[in-house]
């Protein structure tokens, strides 16, 4: 059997590079990289190596604003609860500002401090799955700590105007600190933090072609926050732990991949999700695209199949070798219907249909043809057993 992966977003292959370099690392040059011994300068300088290769990729000329860290995830508590941690009071500095459309990792971060007394604006989107800055910036109260925006969106891939939203929330006050998730932005399109008012940027590795369990997070120079990992002197003390070498390095070289490989993503990985997005999309009377954000990531589309059941779409590509899902990987298991795509107004007819497809620099043509072909397929054959004859019948199907 064919097998199609179109779930780059939840996670992706480890690029052969990639393991090739971190291999080494987890035989031969195992040195605590904190070592006083000669082995040990090896594993350091590894180290190193990848965080210059992480600054380059996230367009900083400081590498020591780059901390190491376990995932994604990680990075986002680390910058939030810092953040929160080392300004924060719950009588006068009490107010945080972020959108209904972020990932998991972080609004559940909001909803915990919520719970512990802290106020949160969540921003919606429109239609389109747009931000309204102007909205944004009007929420900014006295006891306003931190503004969190993510940059482009896990589930319909939507660029938020991140750069934008830190200089117009430091003009207005320059001691908010800004926190970006830039998880599903790394690798798909260029990042240029120097120079901008980003006080705090995350990144997860497995979203680029090196393994899960390790990530990294940009601090500002000069910007504060009180770090949650408390042990040894790691990481400039900010975040304790030995670090994970085998995979830091791996990052590196990911990063530096990912970096070389931007023209293409922005080229033929687009022109391959539009073609899949065409093909869907002109076949079927009830596909409706989700995806519609004026400016979005080239490796993703979300596409809403009116009166057909998104879990049973899924349990039938699976048959057929083709694997995608339904939303955030972190939420699928839940019935609930896509936080992201009811902010975003999703009719109710096709809010449980919705697909996610998401590419990588891996997927190829014939992969792209064979889903344009099967899809469709499953839809028709799904049609035929809804309970919305009636309704599909109207939509042609
Ligand atoms: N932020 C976004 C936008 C994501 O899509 C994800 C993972 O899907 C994360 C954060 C969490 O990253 P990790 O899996 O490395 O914890």
């Amino acid at each position: 059997m064919k097998e199609i992966y179109l779930d780059n977003n939840a996670t992706t292959r480890v690029d052969d590079k990639v393991l090739e370099a971190m291999l080494p690392f987890l035989k031969d040059n195992y040195a605590n990289p904190s070592s006083m011994y000669d082995p040990a300068r090896t594993t350091s300088c590894a180290i190193e190596k990848a965080r210059e290769q992480i600054a380059d990729f996230l367009g900083v000329n400081d590498p020591k604003t780059i901390l190491f860290t376990s995932c994604g995830t990680e990075s986002a508590n680390t910058a939030i609860k810092g953040v929160v941690e080392k300004f924060g009071n719950k009588e006068t500095k009490n107010h945080i500002i972020t959108t209904r459309v972020e990932h998991p990792c972080v609004l559940s971060v909001y909803e915990n401090l919520e719970k512990k007394g802290y106020k949160v604006s969540y921003v919606g989107v429109n239609e389109n799955g747009e931000l309204d800055i102007e909205n944004l910036i009007s929420l900014i109260t006295p006891e306003t700590i931190l503004v969190s925006v993510m940059h482009a969106n896990n589930e319909i891939g939507a660029i938020y105007p991140v750069y934008e939203v830190a200089s117009k929330v430091k003009e207005k006050n320059k001691d908010i600190k800004v926190f970006v998730d830039g998880v599903q932005a790394a690798g798909k399109i260029p990042i240029k933090l120097q120079d901008s008012e980003i006080d705090f940027y995350s990144i997860s590795a497995h979203k680029f072609h090196a393994p899960k369990g390790v990530g990294a997070l940009y601090v500002k120079k000069g910007t504060l926050f009180e770090p949650f990992m408390l042990g040894g002197h790691q990481e400039n003390s900010l975040r304790a732990g030995t670090q994970n070498t085998p995979y830091i390095v791996a990052m590196g070289v990911a990063a530096k991949l990912a970096k070389d490989a931007l023209d293409y993503e922005l080229t033929e990985v687009k022109r391959l999700r539009d073609k899949l997005e065409q093909g869907i999309l002109s076949q079927l009377g009830n596909a409706k695209l989700n995806s519609k954000a004026s400016s979005r990531v080239p490796n993703t589309t979300n596409i809403g199949f009116e009166y057909i059941e998104g879990e049973l779409i899924l349990l039938y590509l699976n048959e057929l070798g083709i694997y995608a899902s339904s939303g955030s990987a972190c939420t699928s298991g839940s019935l609930d219907p896509s936080h992201v795509l009811r902010a975003q107004k999703v009719p109710f007819t096709s809010l449980h249909g919705s697909i996610r497809f998401s590419l990588s620099r891996f997927t190829t043509e014939e992969e792209i043809d064979y889903a344009i072909e099967k899809v469709p397929e499953v839809i028709k054959k799904l049609a035929k057993i809804s309970p919305f004859q009636k309704e599909l019948n109207e939509l042609g199907l």
